[in-house]
């Protein structure tokens, strides 16, 4: 089983006057169980501080990302969107909020995400800054930031590879590794258990298959390698898989 990425509910900031509190679009209300946790989590966060936590993007599929970065492109959007294989909005890992309801300094808002493992994407806590608006749950993904930036990898930037390596986890296509999509999964899963197989591309080169016959994995067989991989990470990484974590949210927060 693959990462999953749940339909969800979440307020969002396209309502009106008559209907101010509209939930997200449902293409584009979709996340990971710990996405959705984190979210729920701050909007409480921010609801004792009389604000609140509204969303104007979350999920984006290959196509609608394809579509913000040939309007990004063509100027018609101001925001930097890069091509399908490069955001965390394809994984269901990244939103965008109204920064006018949170009801805190942005600068608070960051420390209160960063308890959630919510990242900005921006460097100084500037609200008038392009992209401020814009948070990353990166998840078991942030160790294959870490892994590139250290200089383990060389063909991709950290933040290309950590998309890369979230998207792949939900079960879709990165256009970069030209159908190679489950080794590069396997690559992924070995980097976030702590192998150094040097660069996630989508080749079972040495290194990896060294890393997999240590893992117990066997290789030639693709779909079984991927289930054991798979195993392996939600072992490890539980909150980005399971059902009882999240029926546990569920009944603690319910929805709106
Ligand atoms: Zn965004």
């Amino acid at each position: 089983m693959k990462n999953p990425l749940l339909s969800i509910q979440m307020p969002s900031c396209y309502g009106d006057a008559h209907s101010p509190s509209v939930f997200l679009p449902k293409r584009m209300a979709k996340s990971t169980p710990d996405t959705l946790r984190a979210m729920l989590d701050i909007a409480a966060a921010l609801q004792n501080e009389g604000g609140d936590l509204i969303l104007s993007d979350l999920f984006r599929s290959y196509d609608m990302q394809w579509q913000a970065y040939v309007d990004y492109r063509s100027g018609k959007k101001k925001a930097f969107s890069p091509p399908p294989g490069g955001s965390l909005h394809e994984a269901g890992r990244a939103f965008d909020i109204d920064l006018s309801r949170i009801g805190v300094p942005l600068a608070t808002f960051w420390e209160i995400a960063q308890e959630y493992g919510v990242f900005p994407i921006i460097d100084t806590p500037n609200p008038n800054q392009n992209e401020a608006w814009h948070f990353d749950c990166r998840g078991s993904h942030a160790l294959v930031y870490r892994y590139y930036a250290a200089g383990q990898g060389n063909n991709l930037k950290p933040y290309e590879a950590m998309a890369a390596s979230a998207i792949l986890s939900v079960g879709l296509k990165v256009d970069r590794f030209r159908g190679h999509n489950d080794q590069a999964f396997l690559q992924s899963g070995l980097i976030r258990l702590g192998y150094r197989i040097g660069n996630m591309d989508g080749i079972l080169g040495p290194r990896t298959r060294a890393a997999l016959d240590e893992l117990g994995i066997a290789s030639p067989v693709l779909p079984n390698a991927v289930g054991q991989m798979e195993l392996l990470l939600q072992e490890r990484f539980p909150n980005e898989y399971s059902s009882s974590y999240l029926t546990d949210c569920f009944s603690k927060e319910g929805y709106r």
